[in-house]
């Protein structure tokens, strides 16, 4: 019989993978627990009202009409021995190589008071969905005045420069909705992706609306109360009309049943064939993967699952991988009509994913306001492109 390929995880990284073991001619089940996909790149638009919830929403039709077999369930186990996936229902599905992507689980036992009952008055919405909704909602019901909290986690998290996104965007919806109400960046790091853009712009746009709170000023929280919605931190404690927690987390829960998570939570992979270094057969892509260099993106995620694939494809048939090269970039939108990038170009180096030294960069400091605008449409042109690549 032709060998059996199970796909964990309907998200950028399982979704492209499926697609490209199908395209390889291979025998692909995606088990992916929800049926229909809500993607957070340019969520955090929608949590300002600059686009709609909509927009983030991919069904499977089309992923399905390549051939493949989805199977809309959540996978509850496996067993690496006898190479086989159970399924919440009790079903299994044997497999050949297991291909797992399923993205993150926040870490609710690690900021203390930060429980279920704080997910729903402090949203996170670090999934985007009914998060993402909840978080729009509260702002937009904000008192003119008001202030606003977002907390940002240490290394390593899903989307580095996200939180920075968020705030920026949050800021020009103060900026121009409630101009007296303030946002307070609390972030556990003093370090963060593409700062010095970030930080000028926001000086530039948001001198009355935005302060940065680093580590060394006090910017990691300690603990939150939903019921006061008071969060604290080790300098202060701050009262907020509305509160975004971003929580630190870890790789997808199926990752740690299957034996392929760490004590870090994350997953080590071989950076040639993204196959665990600690499960045999498991293959591990997108945000679960300690991949070294490369951020934690969906862009990450689908050129991670292109080289997946590739090798997953060559090993059945008794091949040896290529050494890959895989490419990131991450856009952030500042404001409407201005954006900033940076992006990198990877490679094994000593069973590590490292950047290819010259190659990749960054957006200048000092650009006319035409080169933001541009980025900007390169943003939405990227965000069109990859999700009909994926879903479409
Ligand atoms: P996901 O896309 O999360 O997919 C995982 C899937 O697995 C989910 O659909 C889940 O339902 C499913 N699943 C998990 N466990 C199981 C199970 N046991 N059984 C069945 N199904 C399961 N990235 C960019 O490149 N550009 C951006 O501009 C960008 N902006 C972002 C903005 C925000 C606010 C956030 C939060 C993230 C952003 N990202 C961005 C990051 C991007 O969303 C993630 O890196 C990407 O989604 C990772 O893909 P993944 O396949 O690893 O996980």
């Amino acid at each position: 019989t032709a060998p059996r390929v199970v796909v964990i995880g309907g998200g950028f990284g399982g979704a492209t993978a499926a697609r490209a073991l199908r395209q390889g001619g291979v025998d692909v089940t995606l088990v992916e627990a929800s049926g229909t996909y809500v993607s957070c790149p340019f969520s955090n638009e929608v949590i300002v009202g600059l686009q709609p919830l909509s927009a983030q929403r991919f069904g499977y039709d089309n992923l399905t009409r390549t051939g493949l077999t989805r199977v809309q369930a959540n996978a509850t186990g496996v067993d690496p021995s006898g190479r086989r996936v159970t399924l919440a229902d009790g079903t299994t599905l044997p497999y050949d190589r297991l291909v797992l992507s399923p993205g993150i689980d926040l870490r609710l036992d690690a900021v203390p008071g930060y429980g279920a009952e704080a997910v729903a008055a402090m949203p996170h919405a670090w999934k985007a969905g009914e998060q993402t909704a909840l978080l729009a909602r509260q702002l937009e019901a904000m008192p003119e005045g008001g202030t606003v909290v977002l907390s940002a986690p240490a290394n390593p998290y899903r989307c580095p420069p996200g939180p920075y996104e968020r705030a920026s965007l949050i800021a020009h919806f103060l900026k121009t909705r409630k101009p007296r109400a303030k946002l307070i960046l609390l972030d556990a790091k003093d370090t963060f992706s593409k700062q010095r853009l970030f930080q000028s712009a926001w000086a530039a746009l948001y001198p009355d609306q935005l302060e940065y709170v680093p580590l060394a000023s006090g910017g990691q929280v300690t603990a939150v109360e939903p019921a006061a919605m008071t969060v604290r931190t080790d300098f202060s404690e701050y009262k907020a009309d509305v509160a975004c927690i971003i929580p630190p987390q870890r790789a997808g829960r199926i990752a740690a049943i299957a034996g392929a998570a760490d004590r870090s939570g994350w997953c080590p992979i071989d950076p040639v064939t993204f196959e665990s270094k600690l499960v045999p057969g498991i293959h591990v892509i997108g945000d679960a993967a300690i991949a070294g260099a490369m951020p934690k993106s969906a862009f990450s995620a689908n050129a991670q699952a292109k080289v997946c694939a590739q090798a997953v494809i060559d090993l059945l048939a008794g091949r040896a991988p290529e050494e890959p090269k895989l490419i990131n970039t991450c856009y952030s939108l500042v404001a409407p009509g201005y954006g900033i990038s940076i992006a990198g170009v990877f490679h094994p180096v000593n069973g590590l994913l490292a950047d290819v030294e010259g190659a990749g960069g960054i957006s200048p400091v000092d650009a006319p306001a035409s080169v933001r605008e541009q980025e900007a449409v390169y943003a939405a042109d990227w965000y069109r492109t990859i999700t009909r690549e994926v879903f479409g």
